[in-house]
């Protein structure tokens, strides 16, 4: 747009949204409610208040639905594990996902779709990556007891080493005494990183997440031997991180009280980094070792990683012929009518707290919901 040209009614519309938004909304809701100044932090961080918000915002059936991405749950924040959520903040949530929305497997929602029914309003989907133990010590008791369906996306190496590699990372430089990492064995060349502060620790393992994802697995694995030998003595044979990731016996107990179990690679690769045949391998190989071990079906995938450039047309072509129903990225959004089921958007559950949650998913990108199409199958 120029800067002098007309603003568009749907312009219009988006601007006095985000003047009068979620936000907007909920303190208007927590005002009404009496109860002074003293309350009103914690009802805006209330499961009621944020899902009144929520329920008034979005009060029609409809065709869109949001999935929910957790990983591994902690008991209480911990900044070596910034990707898993506090148990105390997963309980708020899903006390407002029960009682404000309508919590579906990810089966229940496709077989709607599939018969041209409409979704119920609200409608979520809830998803744990990886096969961290948490996800059943922690997060599955608490969605018995509120009785929701989810959704453990598992990694056979995970269940079979009881770590991934980011996992082995962050172990190492959490325990050395070593005040310095030196790494020689990188792509780009000799890599110093210091390690006296706890500041400087976290951003190590930040750093080398970001540059062990792009390679390929033999090359991150000469540089994981390096790092665990430098910091810790240690071979990654040898590495044992007890109670870190679920154990075949768990996960059947999982998936045996209901919980759905899906697919997540065997090594936890980016795919679009490694050869086709080896993404084939990964893509189809996770799901019949799962099916076997776990004496379950696995009829859903999540990329590891899961940006857009994580899974190309090919990739999610692999994922499709694999039988797979549908797959899960990480990208942010919401799904809607011209969704390729095979590209499906997911909302990040760890949040501080439910508002954020709630005001994620509200104004997460509708994505495909304007176009006329129902949900694609095609990728
Ligand atoms: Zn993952």
């Amino acid at each position: 747009m120029t800067p002098n040209a007309p603003m568009r009614s749907h312009e219009r519309t988006a601007k006095t949204r985000h003047r009068t938004g979620f936000l907007g909304r909920l303190h208007r809701l927590t005002s009404a409610i009496p109860g002074g100044r003293a309350l009103k932090r914690p009802l805006l961080n209330s499961a009621t208040a944020c899902g009144m918000t929520y329920w008034l915002s979005e009060p029609r059936p409809t065709d869109s639905f949001a999935v929910i991405m957790y990983h591994g749950v902690v008991e209480r924040p911990n900044p070596w594990y910034g990707f898993s959520i506090p148990a105390p903040i997963l309980e708020t949530q899903l006390r407002m996902f029960r009682r404000f929305c309508s919590v579906l497997s990810l089966d229940d929602i496709f077989d709607l779709l599939d018969r041209g029914r409409p979704l119920p309003p609200r409608c979520v989907a809830l998803t744990f990556d990886d096969g961290y133990r948490s996800s059943g010590t922690i997060a599955w008791p608490m969605l018995r007891r509120e009785r929701l369906p989810a959704t453990l996306f598992c990694s056979v190496q995970a269940l079979d080493h009881g770590w991934l590699w980011p996992d082995a990372v962050r172990h190492a430089i959490r325990r050395t005494s070593r005040p310095l990492l030196v790494l020689e064995r990188l792509p780009e060349g000799r890599l110093t990183l210091p390690l006296s502060t706890l500041p400087q620790r976290l951003a190590a393992v930040a750093r080398l997440d970001m540059l062990l994802k792009r390679l390929p697995n033999a090359a991150k694995e000469r540089v994981l031997d390096e790092l665990l030998w430098s910091l810790c003595g240690l071979t990654r044979e040898r590495l044992v991180l007890p109670g870190l990731m679920l154990s075949w016996d768990e996960a059947r107990l999982l998936a045996a009280e209901g919980m759905d179990i899906g697919a997540h690679t065997i090594t936890h690769p980016i795919l679009t980094n490694i050869s086709v045949d080896e993404a084939r391998h990964e893509i189809v190989q996770s799901r019949r070792i799962l099916e076997e071990r776990l004496r379950t079906s696995v009829p859903h995938f999540a990329y590891p990683n899961g940006t857009a450039r994580d899974c190309s047309d090919t990739i999610r072509q692999l994922a499709r012929e694999a039988g797979f129903r549908s797959a899960c990225m990480a990208v942010n959004g919401v799904n809607g009518p011209g969704t390729s089921l095979f590209a499906l958007r997911r909302v990040s559950g760890v949040r501080l707290t439910v508002r954020d949650l709630v005001r994620a998913i509200v104004e997460a990108p509708r994505h495909g919901v304007q176009a006329a199409s129902r949900h694609r199958a095609a990728v």
